[in-house]
């Protein structure tokens, strides 16, 4: 068994549904498991129609409801040529469009959008999909079954990005799939989409569908996840910032996480966790040259790789900095500086502190920074009073740039070649941080030396 995901705009339209099939169906042998998410911008669309009914925006509310219902109509009328079939589907697009103006409806009236609300609402946009796909694939003379994923990957009931119980959904996984995928059809399955034990419907995060597609691989033993794109794999740098970035054959699970985390946006960062826990080989393969071998993320890589792999940048952040003669050997501020951040829900991307203790430094999304210096003059007001805080500072406009590589790792001297090489460029370092894993050496730049940073650590290490 293999697990195939595909997303956005591998499934936008009908042209691109009949190629997904084909893809599918060439390697039917292997007795595919299907993970589609919605098609591309439509939980955008979702989204807003969501937060324009809490804000009682009726018009517009109607304009994206009906873009919801005819984007899918279209698809069904030019992709499905079975009448009986169309009808079926078109008559379950107008209730899905139905069921979704009554939610929003029920958001306008009460004038808000709960996560719990947004999570019910972007649901429709992939369980309207895997009908429409497995409708595309029994014309072609496949067996398949669409499968809502709400009913067997469960989770706790953080709105928004849910946390699966991982045995419970395991078990019900094998529960709903085998048997299909025994008796020769194909499954296919929302990604994306989960709930509570209750039942009520939560989501695994944006971009989830991969770690649902992984997360299925796992409990059904599947040989291989197969995470379909609409690039050649998982690049040594964006192509738009490094022209001459190429595919990367292979990479670690590690070196994935790495590179998900820090803004390579081939791959949701959980997606490799699952496939850890029982070495399931993930390829991220390109709908659009689907003979391309793509990348395939392996438990390790082999040792003649080059030291550093890729080069991977992530923008629009802020750096802030908690400061004062305080801190010094005052564990219990740290501590607090991150329970607050915790309990506001921040991620933070990066933590840094210097061993004389005056100040720590940590990264946020610029759209958290206004926040996060709210919460912690709140939380700090009696140090800063008595000035055992001296200043918390927030510098907007920064990125990370990360170098990542597995060889990084007991190698000496690539960070004195990093830092060579972003000198004579002229690139002013603001904060560092490296982990104990050694796979990642990451450094905060002004956004505007974000571009030629990526550029010389490429060709330094790279090309
Ligand atoms: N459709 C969802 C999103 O846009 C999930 C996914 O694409 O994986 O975030
Ligand atoms: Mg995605």
């Amino acid at each position: 068994m293999i697990v195939m995901k595909f997303g956005g705009t591998s499934v936008e339209g009908a042209e691109n549904l009949r190629r997904v099939a084909e893809i599918i169906l060439v390697h039917r042998k292997r007795r595919p498991i299907v993970v589609v998410s919605a098609m591309a911008g439509i939980t955008d669309l979702l989204l807003a129609a969501a937060h324009g009914a809490a804000a009682r925006r009726d018009h517009e509310l109607e304009r994206k409801l009906r873009a919801f219902h005819n984007r899918h109509a279209h698809v069904i009328s030019a992709a499905i040529a079975d009448s009986k079939t169309r009808t079926r589907l078109l008559a379950l697009t107008d209730q899905f469009a139905e069921e979704l103006t009554r939610i929003l409806m029920g958001m306008s009236f009460l004038g808000e959008a709960t996560p719990r609300a947004l999570d019910a609402v972007v649901s429709f946009g992939e369980r309207l999909l895997v009908e429409i796909l497995a409708g595309i694939l029994n014309e072609c003379g496949l067996k398949a079954k669409a499968l809502n994923a709400q009913r067997f990957i469960l989770t706790d009931d953080r709105f928004g990005a849910a946390t699966p119980l991982k045995d419970l959904t395991y078990r019900k996984c094998r529960r709903a799939i085998l048997p299909l995928v025994k008796r020769g059809i194909v499954p296919v399955i929302t990604g994306f989409l989960s709930s509570t034990r209750e039942g009520v419907p939560t989501t695994l995060g944006r971009g989830g569908s991969d770690y649902s597609a992984a997360l299925i691989g796992a409990a059904i033993g599947a040989r291989e996840i197969w995470i379909y794109t609409d690039v050649d794999g998982i690049m040594t740098a964006d192509p738009k910032v490094v022209p001459e970035g190429r595919s990367l054959a292979e990479l670690s699970y590690r070196e994935v996480a790495e590179l998900a985390y820090f803004g390579a946006r081939v791959v949701h960062p959980k997606t490799v966790f699952p496939a850890i826990e029982r070495g399931i080989p993930i390829l991220i393969k390109n709908t659009f040259n689907p003979a391309f071998p793509g990348t395939r993320i392996v438990p390790r890589t082999t040792p003649s790789n080059p030291i550093v792999k890729a080069i991977t940048s992530i923008g629009h952040l802020t750096l802030v900095t908690v400061e004062g003669a305080g801190l010094l050997g005052v564990p219990e501020i740290t501590a607090r500086v991150f329970d607050t951040l915790a309990r506001e829900g921040i991620n933070v991307l990066l933590i840094s502190q210097a061993s004389s203790q005056q100040s720590i430094c940590f990264v946020v999304q610029q759209k958290d920074a206004e926040r996060v210096r709210r919460a912690l003059e709140d939380e700090f007001a009696r140090e800063r009073r008595q000035g055992d805080i001296s200043q918390i500072e927030k510098q907007n406009g920064v990125a990370i740039v990360a170098a990542v590589g597995e060889g990084m790792r007991g190698t000496p001297g690539v960070a004195g070649r990093l830092f060579s090489a972003l000198g004579r460029e002229g690139i002013n370092i603001i904060a560092i941080a490296q982990g104990s894993s050694e796979r990642n050496i990451s450094f905060v730049v002004s956004e505007r030396d974000r571009a030629s940073a990526v550029r010389a650590l490429h060709k330094e290490f790279i090309r």
